[in-house]
């Protein structure tokens, strides 16, 4: 996609962008809507989307006024339409209505941050549509990375990352020609284990994985970047979104989340792209760009930013990271396996039902079981995602019975 940073962009924007945002009560989406308060008459909120949380939806559409909302839960839909049944405001229910609202034509921009694969299917539909997406959602790129560039490219939208790591790499790539990246680095905080002894890594309980010393996030996510995985996951979003080989990606452990990712140039020279941790910036460069506009989010203050240290990562500590690098390297379905297997191995350390190093084993388990299933279609992928699913389900019973 790196090319398609030099051409101008295929719309011509209205004054006043038409925003869809796809699960706006997560922690992207509610962030989403403060930076478009900063904008009342340069962004304007078209459509909402959540799974249950009928109550905050209700709550964001009263003020914020869109269109339509959908909810995914068909049981919060009757709470939801009454909630809303002085406002005008459409409800619109089922998975399916997120589909419908990602295609919407008048929209100039889709925020994508739907927790999950669900997210999957309404990302292909707004670039179906022609419309650029704002990408938080990880599994579209690493459940369906080539069908998504592959649509992406046919229509000319375009995938806008809002991960940090991936707008640092895209805020560094502004201007510069694909054949003249050499390699990408990506940064890792580390997450909240990075200092303690891999030998206690049994005993981690939820509480302490949940707790993430520089970003506020939800559960899963910041499960991942206790073991990593989510590191390993930006890793392949990362090939996909910049067209790169797996040897052109790097990692490393940045504790303090300043430099948020740099690009080596085959020149020798190398971009970093720097900031306090603060995701409202990402997520404004992608609904901005190319533009920048003036916003009051905190600044660094370089005279009291002190040192900042880099190390590499630990891959036998972090085993996770090594297996999303496995999964990038063997491609088809095994990127799909990986994260669907994660998925239901963090629930059930989240659950109580598995230790924290319980995850990566059984990702493991479900990569070399299912990891080369067919990928060629979405059904192919989504159907490898279900059995990478169903093997770790399995596993936990067949432990919880030993047990
Ligand atoms: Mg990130």
């Amino acid at each position: 996609m790196i090319p398609d940073l030099q051409r101008p962009t295929s719309r011509t924007y209205r004054p006043a962008r038409e925003v869809v945002v796809l699960g706006s009560t997560g922690s992207i989406g509610t962030q989403t809507l403060e930076v478009a308060a900063l904008f009342p008459e340069r962004l304007r909120i078209r459509a909402l989307s959540a799974g249950r949380n009928w109550e905050l939806l209700a709550e964001q559409a009263r003020s914020v006024r869109p269109e339509r909302v959908a909810i995914v839960d068909e049981a919060a839909a009757g709470p939801l339409r009454a909630a809303l049944a002085d406002t005008g405001i459409e409800v619109v229910v089922g998975a399916e209505a997120l589909v419908t609202l990602a295609a919407d034509p008048e929209a100039d921009v889709v925020v994508g941050a739907v927790v999950g694969a669900a997210g999957l299917r309404p990302t292909l539909a707004a670039l179906e549509a022609g419309t650029d997406v704002a990408l938080a959602t990880k599994e579209a790129l690493v459940i369906a990375g080539a069908l998504v560039t592959e649509v992406s490219a046919r229509t000319g939208a375009r995938v806008l990352p809002i991960d940090s790591e991936h707008s640092a790499l895209f805020q560094c790539l502004v201007g510069e020609p694909a054949a003249s990246i050499e390699r990408v680095i990506l940064t890792a905080s580390g997450g909240p284990f990075r200092d303690r002894d891999p030998r206690t890594f049994g005993s981690v309980t939820a509480a302490e994985a949940l707790a993430h010393p520089n970003w506020d996030m939800g559960a899963r996510i910041s499960v991942d970047s206790a073991t990593m995985m989510n590191k390993g996951l930006e890793v392949i979003e990362a090939r996909w979104l910049y067209d790169l080989a797996p040897d052109q990606i790097g990692v490393v452990v940045h504790p303090q989340s300043i430099v948020h990712s740099v690009v080596e140039f085959v020149d020798g020279s190398a971009k970093a792209q720097v900031g306090v941790p603060d995701m409202r910036v990402p997520i404004q460069y992608a609904l901005t760009f190319p533009d920048r506009w003036p916003a009051p989010h905190p600044r660094l203050d370089w005279g009291t930013l002190g040192t900042l240290d880099f190390r590499a990562p630990d891959l036998d500590a972090f085993p996770a990271l090594a297996l999303a690098f496995r999964a990038m390297e063997e491609g088809g379905a095994a990127p799909a396996v990986l994260n669907a297997a994660d998925e239901v191995a963090v629930a059930a350390f989240l659950d109580g039902q598995i230790g924290f190093t319980d995850i990566a084993r059984l990702v493991e388990e479900a990569m070399d079981a299912h990891g080369g299933a067919p990928s060629n279609t979405l059904d192919d992928l989504l159907a490898a995602d279900s059995a990478a699913r169903q093997h770790v389900r399995q596993s936990l019973t067949v432990s919880a019975d030993a047990g």
